[in-house]
């Protein structure tokens, strides 16, 4: 049985390694030559870092993972503390650690777990053809390969999406630019060892520990679509958004190298039904596109390759197996993106009454309600 994977990000790598766990061949077509990731980090909670070592790449996670214990959120003008808590009681009630690490570093580490020479680099799909027993990408190369199926994971903007689904989908705009980058740890701007949050005028400021000294920040402003900004004037344009912010935030801004900031218009995809196609699956971005206000875009893309693994280790009809991974995986996904989504509305200010309640509740948390948020969400997965 031969699977051909479309797309090398955290989907791909992590369907190919759940593949191969049942004896599945799989060849791995990805567009780029040179994989240039979006984001400098991501945030894997316990339910991706589950997967990650359910997938035999523990040690991926162990060895990028930043040292976050402890959780913050700050007045954004004041620089007063508004909550601040341990998360040992989520580690001890989900048994596993959050892992904030490099996007870059992670997914170069996971080709590399798979074979760097065996992913066919410079492969983008532009059409599909498939009959009951086989499938086949054509690729802009004049290329084409041919497999018993499909695993689709090429991302937000998929091409076997509208395949799939025999339409194209609208991604929506959220409302709000994130501008990301790594810089040296510096206490001066927060605690090595916490994810700590600035927040007002439905804007946020977040910085967290990542391995070797560095910290993962972000910024996000609601902001319309299509302004004219781009590296060029991000630190101007970051010092204009947060004039009068408190001086950890003002440190911070200082620190950023333009070259490496990313700026992102944050979007997402409406929900839909169907994943999959008889031999063909979408998986992670194709098939449930979020904002990052939860963080688990990519947590659920590794939870959606141990599902499909776990749909091959009981149903060896490819078919069968397959439908079955939408059923199992549907409603899980549908309901992180309207969670992300909800979150997404409430931090950034899409109605100021409703964030500044939120802001009030967060003077009076003790940090029992966020974890518990946190354990649901990462509960919900399939490792539990
Ligand atoms: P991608 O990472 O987009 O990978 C798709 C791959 O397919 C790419 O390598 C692409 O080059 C390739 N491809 C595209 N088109 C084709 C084609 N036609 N043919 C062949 N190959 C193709 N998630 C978290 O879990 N935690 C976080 O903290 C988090 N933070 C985020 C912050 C930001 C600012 C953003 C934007 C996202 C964040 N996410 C986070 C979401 C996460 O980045 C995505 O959910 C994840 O990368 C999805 O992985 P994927 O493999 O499905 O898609």
């Amino acid at each position: 049985m031969k699977a051909l994977i479309i797309g090398a990000g955290i989907g791909g790598m992590s369907a190919a390694a759940a593949l191969k766990q049942q004896g599945i061949e799989c060849e791995i077509f990805e567009a780029v030559k040179e994989m240039k990731p979006v984001g400098a980090a991501l945030s894997i909670w316990q339910n991706g870092v589950k997967c990650m070592r359910h997938l035999g790449m523990g040690h991926i996670m162990d060895e990028l993972g930043g040292p976050m214990h402890n959780l913050a959120y700050q007045d954004g003008f004041t620089g007063d503390i508004m909550t601040q808590f341990s998360l040992k009681p989520l580690l001890e009630a989900v048994s596993e650690r959050p892992c904030p690490v490099s996007r870059a570093d992670l997914q170069s580490q996971m080709i590399d777990f798979w074979g760097r020479d065996k992913v066919q680099f410079g492969k983008r799909i532009e059409k599909v053809e498939q009959t009951d027993t086989s499938v086949t990408a054509y690729f802009t190369d004049g290329t084409s390969a041919t497999g018993d199926m499909m695993i689709a994971a090429d991302g937000t903007r998929s091409i076997v999406r509208a395949h799939v689904l025999g339409k194209e989908l609208d991604r929506r705009y959220a409302g709000y630019v994130n501008w990301n980058g790594l810089v040296n740890i510096d206490t001066d701007i927060a605690p090595a060892d916490q994810w700590t949050t600035f927040v007002g005028e439905g804007k946020r400021v977040s910085i967290m520990p990542i391995a070797g000294g560095r910290f993962y920040f972000f910024f996000d402003v609601p902001l319309p679509s299509g302004l004219k900004e781009d590296r060029t004037t991000v630190v101007s344009d970051l010092k204009g958004y947060f004039k009068g912010w408190a001086k950890p935030v003002q440190t911070l801004i200082d620190a950023i190298d333009p070259e490496t900031t990313n700026r992102i218009e944050i979007h997402d995809i409406t929900p839909f039904d169907t994943l999959v196609k008889g031999n063909i699956a979408l998986l992670g971005d194709s098939a449930h596109s979020t904002t990052p206000d939860i963080g688990q875009g990519g947590c659920s893309a590794m939870e959606d390759a141990v599902v499909l693994g776990q749909c091959f280790a009981e149903i060896k009809d490819i078919h069968t197996a397959i439908k079955s991974y939408e059923e199992k995986r549907r409603f899980r996904v549908q309901d992180l993106v309207l969670k992300a989504r909800k979150r997404c509305d409430v931090t950034h200010g899409k109605n100021m009454q409703e964030t500044q309640a939120w802001y009030d509740e967060l003077k009076i948390e003790e940090g029992d309600n966020i974890i518990i948020g946190l354990k649901n969400t990462i509960q919900g997965g399939p490792l539990g």
